[in-house]
């Protein structure tokens, strides 16, 4: 799929400051000597460290009361249950693990939610590696408990107060320092974003999902999906459910966008009240590479939204544009507040408590399981216990049906 010059099609691409370029070209030998050619054993020692530190192999489980709502086999990659509650794991894990191979001595990274942040800070502390971590101070104040996991493992935390102070700007924030100390720090990425040869990268580390889950389905089901469905913020656990699918004709994959709270877009203030790129965003260059993102008429990239912080990003993955493009998967997108009630109907129906990302997949289902064969796959992406506070206030302001009743904390959980 990936290609020496990083495209996917027109997606893709090095598009990056003259400054980058060693640091990308010194990734790019690394990638295909220890990734792609297993020098020294490297993948062979990730997957022992993703199996006894990580926790590997995730279970896919048969959700029974689902299957027998849906009136069909559902069946759930457990990704929530990898250490640290989410898939992100996967490939802090192999980069970690990479810069070590590389002989270098710091690692940065850039989180939004807190999620990669948390999961670089955990790999950096098993691999005895220093670890700095930028954040928009907006994300800070927003996902507290996620700062405090990453300066428990030992992580700096540097706060980023430009533009908005959210992901975009952690990001630029992050390349800028890579730039300017390329030769003892690594950038652990936290998605299939950012320029080659990181979409192939990210994607080969989480395709263990994929990997794990097709032999699962073998075994399990006795055949494979009719459907695949992930959510897709940057889209990395979306590329790690598919890629092991993408030349089984057979499977259909849903890259399940958040539609947030409406799809139209306001262009003179430049926000976007959804992060769907693959749905309704147009060609442009973001952070290194050619993809789909949410922009007005001027090239500028718009503010995005979604209830969960994960997928509130204005781009996505290269590969995962061009698969659309392709026709091989198909993007489609559930608004806020359908997320918030499945992220309750799973809870309550299957004792999972999803990510508020994961369970756009599980909403889409709701929706459209008529439409999506005898068997689904569906990707828990991560566990939703690092959104059980907005969920109860979100739930409350927008009266959503099915919630549990919390008027006991009124006044606020804080
Ligand atoms: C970060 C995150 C996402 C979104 O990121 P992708 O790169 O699109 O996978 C989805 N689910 C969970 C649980 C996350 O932590």
């Amino acid at each position: 799929m990936s290609t020496s010059d990083g495209k996917f099609g027109r997606y893709g691409g090095q598009y990056v400051p003259e400054a980058l370029m060693p640091a990308i070209e010194e990734l790019e030998d690394a990638y295909e000597r220890y990734v792609l050619n297993n020098e020294d054993g490297f993948m062979d020692e990730f997957r022992q460290r993703l199996r006894d530190f990580g926790g590997r192999p995730t279970p896919t489980q048969y959700a029974e009361r689902l299957s027998e709502r849906y009136d069909r086999d559902v069946y759930m990659k457990r990704e929530d249950l990898l250490h640290g509650g989410a898939h992100k794991l996967n490939n802090a894990l192999g980069q970690v693990l990479l810069a070590k191979y590389m002989g270098k001595e710091r690692i940065i990274a850039e989180t939004g939610a807190g999620q990669h942040g948390t999961a670089t800070a955990m790999a950096c502390a098993h691999l005895d590696f220093d670890c700095e971590v930028y954040m928009g101070e907006r994300d800070i104040n927003r996902q507290r408990p996620n700062v405090f996991r990453m300066k428990i493992n030992g992580a700096e935390v540097n706060p980023v107060t430009v533009g908005r102070g959210t992901l975009k700007e952690a990001i630029s924030e992050t390349m800028r320092d890579w730039a300017t100390n390329v030769e003892d720090t690594h950038y652990v990425i936290g998605s299939v974003v950012g320029p080659h040869p990181f979409p192939a990268m990210v994607r080969d580390f989480q395709s263990v999902i994929s990997e794990e889950a097709r032999e699962q389905m073998r075994e399990q089901a006795g055949t494979l999906p009719d459907s695949v469905l992930a959510c897709a913020g940057g889209g990395s656990n979306t590329m790690g459910a598919f890629a092991e699918f993408v030349d089984d004709d057979g499977v259909d994959l849903y890259a399940v966008e958040a539609g947030g709270s409406s799809l139209s877009v306001d262009e003179e203030k430049g926000v976007a009240p959804n992060s769907a790129s693959l749905s309704t965003g147009g060609e442009g260059v973001l952070h290194g590479a050619r993809t789909k993102l949410l922009q007005d008429y001027d090239g500028q990239i718009m503010e995005s939204h979604s209830v969960s912080s994960g997928l509130d990003y204005a781009g996505v993955g290269p590969e995962l544009a061009y698969l659309v493009d392709e026709n091989r998967a198909t993007p489609v997108n559930v608004d806020d507040d359908a997320a918030l009630e499945a992220f309750h109907r799973l809870s309550r129906m299957e004792g999972v408590i999803p990510a508020l990302e994961t369970a756009h997949a599980f909403a889409y289902l709701e929706n459209n399981h008529e439409d999506l064969g005898d068997t689904v796959l569906v990707n828990v992406s991560g566990r939703g216990d690092k959104d059980l506070e907005s969920v109860i206030e979100e739930t409350e302001k927008r009266g959503i049906e099915n919630a549990p009743d919390m008027s006991m904390f009124s006044g606020g959980l804080r």
